[in-house]
């Protein structure tokens, strides 16, 4: 079986390695078949491309979404979107220009704390259209505020911590209806982040699938072992199939590298086996 990460962050968004520099660096970690699904943006796809094609990689074209359901934030990667088609470059665009605006609050909010100046900050590490937390993350660390970006984390931008605002993203159904009417698959992305219980995660597995998705993240840089087993048997619980990926944003932060993750469990029907490559 090839090396395969479906899941990984150029500095379209909010990783640190342009789409070229993202596809080297995978390449040497001997990745064959990789996603770059940049937060709400397809721009990085066509460096990316050429990049790959340089480095014999097979490359996925693939997206994050950030969606709101029930009150919280969810992302759905889509795999094998069409990166031209008009309907997901529209949904897109309008999440990041929600993204600006709320930016625009929380640089508010933590002015109110005395921190001034983050939004011109933030800005000053987004290298492309996406503003995000993480850019905002990498602002207050450069200024002191944190002693890393996971230190952010837990003590701004945050429910209860100065920086957070509560934001209105995109609908799941409307997003995965994007992604599924450009030819693409939804995937549920790492289900074991969104700090829920399990009466929860199981009305989110029914309204995910409800809504058309058709994949799960299994394997996910951000899941521990037994987080691999549990949502194995999420996966063959709501007949979805499974994905991996590192999430990987760049050498900088304490996520996963890239081609270093495991097998899927072992009775999961892997969602490359519907992928175009
Ligand atoms: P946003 O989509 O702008 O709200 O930003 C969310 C991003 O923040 C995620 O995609 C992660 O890259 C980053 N992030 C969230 N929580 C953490 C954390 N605990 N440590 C490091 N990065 C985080
Ligand atoms: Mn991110
Ligand atoms: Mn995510
Ligand atoms: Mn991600």
């Amino acid at each position: 079986m090839p090396k395969i990460d479906l899941h990984s962050h150029s500095t379209v968004s909010d990783g640190t390695f342009t789409p070229a520099e993202l596809v080297l660096h995978a390449a040497a970690q001997g990745v064959e078949v990789m996603a770059l699904t940049d937060h709400d943006d397809l721009g990085g796809l066509e460096e990316a491309r050429i990049a790959a094609a340089g480095q014999g990689i097979r490359l996925v074209n693939g997206v994050e979404i950030s969606v709101s359901w029930n009150g919280r934030t969810i992302h759905i990667v889509g795999l094998d979107v069409d990166p031209s088609h008009a309907g997901l470059l529209a949904g897109l665009e309008s999440i990041r220009a929600g993204r600006l605006i709320r930016a625009a609050a929380i640089a508010a909010e933590l002015d109110k704390v005395g921190i001034s100046g983050s939004l011109e900050g933030a800005r000053a590490y987004a290298r492309e259209r996406i503003l995000s937390r993480t850019h905002f993350a990498r602002f207050l660390v450069a200024n002191g505020h944190a002693r890393d970006v996971k230190a952010v984390f837990r003590n701004f931008l945050v429910k209860g911590k100065p920086g957070h605002v509560s934001h209105r993203w995109a609908d799941m159904a409307e997003a995965i209806g994007w992604i599924r009417s450009s030819g693409g698959i939804a995937v549920l992305a790492h289900p074991g982040r969104y700090d829920i219980g399990k009466t929860t995660l199981h009305a989110l597995f029914a309204a995910f699938r409800e809504a058309g998705g058709e994949a799960v993240e299994v394997v996910s840089g951000s899941h521990t072992p037994d987080q691999y087993r549990l949502f194995a048997e999420f996966a063959k619980h709501y007949g979805l199939l499974s994905s991996a990926g590192s999430d990987y944003h760049g050498p900088a932060h304490n996520y996963f590298d890239m081609g270093r993750l495991p097998p899927l469990p072992e009775g999961c029907v892997p969602v490359w086996e519907r992928l175009n490559f």
